[in-house]
């Protein structure tokens, strides 16, 4: 996802429908022993656990500054709240917007920054008002932790475009305590269940990890536009997010061309199931396509020009940007209007959509190619990712931080 915008307000009002009633019942925890709010561990609920009490430290990795590289940090995650979940993370993909906050690139970033937003980890306790997770079951986490939950998009399972602010896993405040939140490179998460996606059983959760982002951003724009058979979708660009365009779309029975700036990945693109691959600048490719495509999803990760896209839009085309947050080149009037052509936006998608992703995915056994990495290595998967060269999504190890530390 592409998260430049920090439109956050510090909101204490209720988020998903109920939740002035657990923030009461929150209250009378609190002001009882914490101890009879959570449940731990499948087999021992008698237990409670040491962070139901009060803030705890949690392991991570993140930077100090946007010029310093990855290091071993201790940061706190907060006490369990009533319908709270706490996550012993296993699996953590890196996204492009992790690299954009992380080297402070968007204006937007607090320091110190865990990044981290594809997040699959064992549900360790869960909080006493909690009942989509219990202690043991797989769930993951995505971009949002926190909406206002009575906003006409939050009612409308569109928590991505929450009218008072989203809040995200990272680099923006806790809606309640304002404490900056972190992250998924990290050993432990505690979110509100609500914004946890439950993982289905047998699910390969590393390659799982990058539907969370990845696959929900480029899920919903075949969704909303309702991409089906014999449709003809373009994917411009060939990474994280547009390998996962490229299967999703092919899964829906889309016939796909791919257009990419690496010649490398023209056999790739195929191999992903795309019909076609076109070489970025390839015009004699880009004229025979004018009027062709249904809908193009731009996963770029910074502003281009875009009209010779636009131009291979037929009519009621759209060509969606789910990657740039620069500015676009100005575009013609007359292409628009010449073919009735759509150009649009979208970030990632809700909660109920986000679940249904990992749902259609787990079912049809759609999932990230990914290169597995250790938590010492993020600096340098950083590195590799700005210079295109993943195939296609990194997604780090947390479990073996564990050992390590
Ligand atoms: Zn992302
Ligand atoms: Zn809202």
């Amino acid at each position: 996802m592409n998260e430049a915008w920090n439109d956050f307000t510090h909101e204490h009002g209720p988020g998903i429908q109920g939740r002035r009633e657990i923030l009461k019942s929150a209250a009378a925890v609190f002001a009882a022993p914490m101890l009879a709010g959570v449940a731990e561990g499948a087999q021992s609920p008698q237990h409670a656990s040491a962070a139901a009490k009060g803030p705890f430290p949690a392991r991570a990795y993140g930077v100090a500054g946007a010029k310093a590289p990855f290091a071993p940090m201790r940061i706190e995650r907060r006490a369990l709240r009533p319908n709270d979940v706490l996550i012993d993370i296993l699996y953590c993909g890196i996204c492009h917007s992790d690299i954009h906050i992380a080297r402070g690139e968007w204006g937007t970033s607090r320091f110190p920054c865990v990044p981290g937003h594809e997040i699959i980890g064992r549900v360790q306790a869960v909080g006493s008002s909690v009942t989509k997770f219990k202690a043991g079951d797989m769930a993951g986490v995505g971009c949002i932790i926190d909406s206002c939950g009575v906003c006409e998009n939050c009612q409308a399972d569109l928590e991505q475009y929450c009218v008072k602010g989203w809040t995200l896993v990272f680099n923006t405040p806790d809606r309640v305590s304002g404490g900056l939140n972190f992250g998924g490179y990290s050993d432990k998460l505690v979110v509100a269940e609500h914004y946890g996606i439950r993982i289905p059983p047998g699910a390969d959760l590393a390659a799982t990890a990058p539907l969370l982002c990845a696959g929900i951003t480029t899920f919903s724009p075949l969704q909303h536009w309702k991409v089906g058979a014999n449709q003809r979708v373009g994917v411009a660009g060939l990474g994280g997010l547009g390998h996962l365009a490229v299967k999703l779309a092919v899964a829906r029975g889309a016939d796909v061309t791919v257009f990419t700036t690496s010649p490398g990945k023209v056999d790739d693109a195929r191999r992903l199931g795309a019909r076609a691959a076109v070489q970025w600048g390839d015009a004699e490719a880009m004229k025979r396509l004018e009027n062709q495509l249904d809908l193009i999803i731009s996963t770029v990760p910074k502003g281009y020009s875009i009209q010779p896209f636009v131009n291979l839009l037929k009519v009621d085309g759209t060509f969606v940007n789910v990657g740039a947050l620069d500015d676009l080149e100005p575009l013609s009037g007359r292409a628009l209007i010449s073919r009735r052509r759509n150009v649009a936006g979208s970030v990632i998608g809700g909660i109920a959509e986000t679940q249904q992703v990992i749902d259609y995915c787990a079912a049809r056994n759609i999932k990230a190619d990914i290169e597995l990495i250790r938590p010492d290595q993020i600096s340098q998967a950083h590195d590799r990712v700005v210079n295109k060269d993943v195939r296609y999504r990194f997604v780090i190890d947390m479990s073996s931080s564990k050992e390590a530390a």
